[in-house]
């Protein structure tokens, strides 16, 4: 069994082996946190943003979409607070010259520790089976003192991120004597602030204000066109403006494949409420969201929700909806309750009135915001290395299998004529032209047909469609399901029923 490093290197390699994701500028030896989707990776990127898209927009019907400019009027980053206040704290080892995120270093070592106290409790449940974890927890010295070890140093932690106190984040790391990963030494600069905007110039603003930004979320887009939307949509409050796209950030540390990139895409939807509703509607987006999750059929124990103790100055709830990549649980999708900050910003900056006026109450307001956002990368993560797996089979022999949610999957259907002869490739090229209206599909005649088989696997084709002379007979095809391998005999004429149907 591979452990989990060697688990996400070789999905790393399947991705690029398989034409899912190629690191960009390859040639030119990569674009350090950059990625190009392959050709079966941009239809499973386009098909989470289809599927996202629809359960968003098509169903339901006080959503709407916009599809906003990247570049936007650069006051609208300041008074979003990007400007100011958009930063990670960098630290930086002398002796490797290795850069890192001073929080990121500590939240390592929490975890750290968080690990040592889950291997003392697995040690007791497998010694005292069954055994009471609450009291042991409680009891238990070593458990104890870890758990006193990290509630203090997280206590810490929390107070200098809010107090935004560099010295004392350096100061931590030494008391801790965190090491650098590639030196191990303990040499380190100060803790400075980093922005994480890209900027660049553009030639027609006047007054020197000529700096503008690649957006770092696509929210922003969003609220700039609140009014454009309420006057022109025929929407009412509670209401919701959705968004895919582009978003940039110059990340000090951009490891991780497509979990943590500098330009990324996001799906984010804000929620307009009514204020004082905007809790109710923050718990029912917190369950939305995870059913759309747990609608692909992904596991429940792979997903955990992280509530927020420290929240953001704007925030009165959030949560992150986790996911167990290979490398642990960390942020799929953030659910922020954003309270009136974001519109009341743009009024003050833009000297724009940014109200509803609610027909049912009377009163004009400014709506408050609850905000669903995710990474189209990340959830191409979570899917794709969900569903790849290495199987024994019965015969010995071994296969590598994507299994991807069907409606995900890039090719639906493969078209596999057994032989390169007596008219089968004839007949598989009338199936193919009769459901490629309706599906992806990929026609293959080349190798063995168990080498066609491990290959559709790889790449992830739900259904498998082999011609063989029975098929000249009396127009049946056997049809193979991915992940049974089980094989039925079905009338060719009956096929794009039979899959839109599985679908
Ligand atoms: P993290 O703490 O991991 O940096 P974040 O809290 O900064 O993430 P948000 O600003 O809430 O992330 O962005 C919303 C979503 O956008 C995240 O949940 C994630 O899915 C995605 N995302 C954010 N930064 C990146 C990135 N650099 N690369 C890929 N996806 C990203």
């Amino acid at each position: 069994m591979a452990n989990n490093e060697d688990l996400f290197k070789q999905i790393i390699s399947h991705a690029k082996e398989y034409g899912y994701i190629f690191p960009s500028s390859e040639i030119y030896d990569g674009l350090s946190a950059v990625y190009d989707y392959a050709q079966y990776g941009v239809e499973l990127k386009n098909n989470i943003k289809q599927y996202w898209w629809k359960s968003m927009v098509q169903m339901h019907e006080n959503i709407v979409g916009i599809d906003s400019a990247i570049f936007m009027h650069p006051s609208i980053w300041k008074a979003s607070g990007h400007v100011d206040a958009f930063n990670d704290p960098l630290i930086d080892n002398k002796d490797s010259k290795k850069r890192y995120r001073a929080d990121v270093l500590i939240e390592d070592h929490i975890a750290k520790i968080e690990e040592k106290i889950e291997k003392e409790v697995e040690k007791a449940r497998k010694k005292f089976n069954p055994f009471d974890e609450v009291l042991f927890r409680e009891t238990n010295g070593r458990v104890k003192e870890y758990t006193e070890k990290k509630a203090g140093i997280e206590r810490r932690f929390a107070q200098m991120m809010t107090d935004n106190d560099l010295a004392g984040l350096k100061t931590l790391i030494e008391e801790l004597g965190i090491v650098c990963p590639v030196s191990g030494s303990r040499n380190w600069t100060d803790v400075r602030q980093f922005n994480l905007m890209f900027s660049t110039k553009i030639g027609s603003l006047s007054d020197g204000a000529d700096t503008i930004y690649l957006r770092p979320e696509t929210a922003q887009g969003i609220f700039v066109n609140f009014l454009n939307v309420y006057k022109t949509g025929r929407v009412k409050v509670p209401f919701g403006i959705a968004q895919i796209g582009k978003a940039f950030r110059n990340e000090i540390v951009a490891r991780q494949f497509i979990f943590r990139m500098r330009e990324f895409e996001q799906m984010e939807m804000q929620f307009f409420v009514r204020p004082g509703e905007e809790l109710k509607w923050f718990n029912y987006w917190k369950e939305e969201r995870m059913k759309w999750h747990l609608s692909l059929g992904m596991e429940p124990r792979d997903y955990r929700f992280h509530d927020h103790d420290k929240l953001a100055h704007y925030a009165n709830a959030a949560t992150d909806i986790e996911f167990m990549f290979p490398f642990g649980f960390k942020e799929l999708e953030g659910i922020h309750s954003r309270t009136d900050y974001d519109l009341k910003q743009h009024e003050q900056y833009s000297g724009k009135k940014l109200r509803y006026f609610d027909p049912e109450t009377n009163e004009t307001y400014i709506p408050y915001v609850v905000e669903t956002s995710i990474g189209v990368d990340r959830m191409f993560l979570a899917v794709f290395s969900h569903a790849y797996a290495m199987e024994k089979l019965e015969d010995g022999s071994e296969r590598t299998v994507l299994r991807l949610p069907a409606r995900l999957a890039p090719v639906k259907v493969a078209v596999l004529p057994l032989v390169r002869k007596d008219n089968l490739p004839e007949k598989g090229r009338e199936i193919m032209d009769m459901l490629k209206p309706n599906f992806l599909c990929q026609y293959d005649d080349k190798d063995a047909i168990g080498r066609r088989y491990r290959r559709q696997d790889a790449i992830g084709t739900p259904w498998c469609v082999t011609i063989d002379n029975q098929t000249l007979e009396d127009n049946t095809v056997t049809l193979r399901e991915r992940d049974s391998m089980q094989q039925e005999r079905v009338p060719a004429a009956q096929l794009n029923t039979i899959i839109a149907v599985k679908l």
